[in-house]
């Protein structure tokens, strides 16, 4: 397992994860495996005070510390998801607080900055002070290869693109390691607003060069193709280290205290489609309501993770399942009696379904959710779309019954090769995760290389 006996002289890691649930999971996740294998390692874990706030209480060894910088924005505009002033503010206002901590720390003998590569201040960061910077993207590698690529899309003249409506079935067949792409499943960075947050996105490719090692949440086997692409053309190493699911997670089994999870042990087995729309952005007040009719009509069982709006989905949706404001998710995916995961495509989530051996029925909101959903289910072959995002903006609770009921069907001819595909997904994964499997390797390589 690589640790290292008692006497080896401590090391420490400094780990920057960007603001959000997406990003602190799989960074806290990554921390937790680190030091699972080094016994000889300390991390100090820099977050927000709002972030603090919501992690504190989070289960973790004591050889991670956190520590905290002001909130970079007023926390009511978090949580109105003003998104391009939170990118900028994240861009322009975390670098000289986390130089400011880091002066104060004066941590001795730190190997390693890992930082997000959302937060593209930290290579420099690290290079000021001859640390070297571990790059971790907490999305797949075939968006980083879209990010990267972003030339190619201007040479190609597909982007700016003014008219997507019309334009969004030509094919993108040209970025490196990706399978070839209508210009609606790329990224969302053709919306208005949205372009300020791809120029601050373009900007940590470009800092990104600077960096020492890129680390990826996916598995080699999983993105094969764009992964050994990227490895050609960077100049530093690369590690595939995921899906970043930590060690304990599972072993336990589920709370039975827990009403979800009662609930989830009287189930049958696969009968159960667990909803997500995610944890950062949601649809219309009109989408909404054909979303719950649409599942209320389909009789499917469900249970259904929803922010806010509990009560009223719990009221309007009827019987058959549960709703709640939050829950363990992987543990639930995990869970026997759950058959079908709508998911709005994040990559945590996806990587999740895989893990589970969930077949996953795709409903995009936003920036990498699009291109997820196309791996699902154009090239994964593991869950089918609620809609085609060039498609219809609104999706009716007519449409949504049926396909719900196509794909928890347990004997559909589709659906049967859907859940063999996906259960190949899974031991594949397993595998990538095991004893000298290709993600366990990987995360091995970057220990002995930075932390020893
Ligand atoms: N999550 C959870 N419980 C919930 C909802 C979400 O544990 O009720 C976790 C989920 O397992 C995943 C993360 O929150 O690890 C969400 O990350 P993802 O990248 O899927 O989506 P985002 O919310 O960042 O769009």
């Amino acid at each position: 397992m690589g640790s290292t006996s008692g006497e080896t002289p401590c090391c420490h890691i400094i780990a920057l994860p960007y603001p959000g649930r997406g990003h602190i999971n799989p960074m806290m996740n990554l921390c937790k495996l680190l030091v699972s294998k080094c016994s000889n390692l300390n991390i100090t874990f820099i977050v927000t005070e709002e972030w603090f706030g919501f992690i504190k209480s989070t289960p973790k060894p004591l050889t991670i510390t956190f520590q905290t910088i002001p909130n970079v924005i007023p926390s009511e505009l978090i949580r109105a998801s003003i998104f391009p002033e939170f990118v900028k503010a994240v861009y322009t206002k975390m670098e000289a607080p986390v130089e400011e901590l880091l002066d104060q720390l004066q941590l001795p003998k730190v190997s390693a900055i890992i930082a997000d590569t959302y937060l593209p201040w930290a290579v420099a960061v690290g290079n000021r002070r001859n640390i070297p910077v571990v790059s971790l993207w907490t999305m797949s590698p075939s968006v980083y290869s879209v990010f990267y690529h972003f030339d190619l899309l201007i040479q190609n003249q597909h982007f700016p693109v003014d008219n997507l409506a019309e334009r969004g079935d030509e094919v993108v067949d040209y970025i490196p390691g990706i399978s070839p792409t209508r210009l609606t499943d790329l990224p969302t960075f053709y919306s208005g607003t949205g372009n300020q947050v791809l120029d601050k996105v373009l900007e940590a490719f470009i800092c990104i060069r600077k960096a020492q090692c890129v680390m990826f949440t996916s598995f080699y086997e999983l993105e094969r193709q764009v992964i050994d692409s990227l490895s050609t053309i960077f100049a530093f190493p690369v590690y595939s280290v995921g899906p970043l699911i930590p060690h304990n997670t599972l072993d336990s089994t589920p709370d039975a205290n827990l009403d979800y999870f009662k609930w989830l042990n009287s189930q049958p087995a696969k009968s159960v489609l667990y909803v997500s729309l995610g944890s950062f952005l949601s649809v219309s007040r009109e989408q909404m309501d054909e979303i719950i009719e649409g599942i209320r009509e389909s009789g499917v069982k469900y249970l259904w993770v929803a922010r806010g709006d509990t009560a009223r989905i719990q009221e309007a949706c009827g019987e058959m399942g549960l709703v709640v404001p939050w829950c363990d998710q992987l543990k639930v995916l995990c869970h026997s009696s759950v058959g079908g995961f709508w998911t709005h495509c994040g990559w945590n989530s996806t990587l999740e379904g895989v893990y589970a051996g969930v077949p996953m029925l795709t409903f995009p909101i936003f920036w990498d959710q699009i291109p997820d959903s196309k791996l699902i289910v154009d090239d994964w072959k593991v869950g089918m779309k609620v809609r085609d995002v060039g498609k219809e903006k609104l999706v009716g609770k007519k449409e949504i019954s049926a396909i719900i009921q196509r794909f928890m069907s347990l004997d559909g001819y589709e659906s049967k090769q859907m859940r063999r595909n996906v259960s190949e997904l899974k031991e594949t994964c397993a595998q990538a995760l095991s004893e000298g499997g290709s993600s366990e390797a990987n995360l091995d390589a970057f220990i002995s290389k930075y932390l020893k």
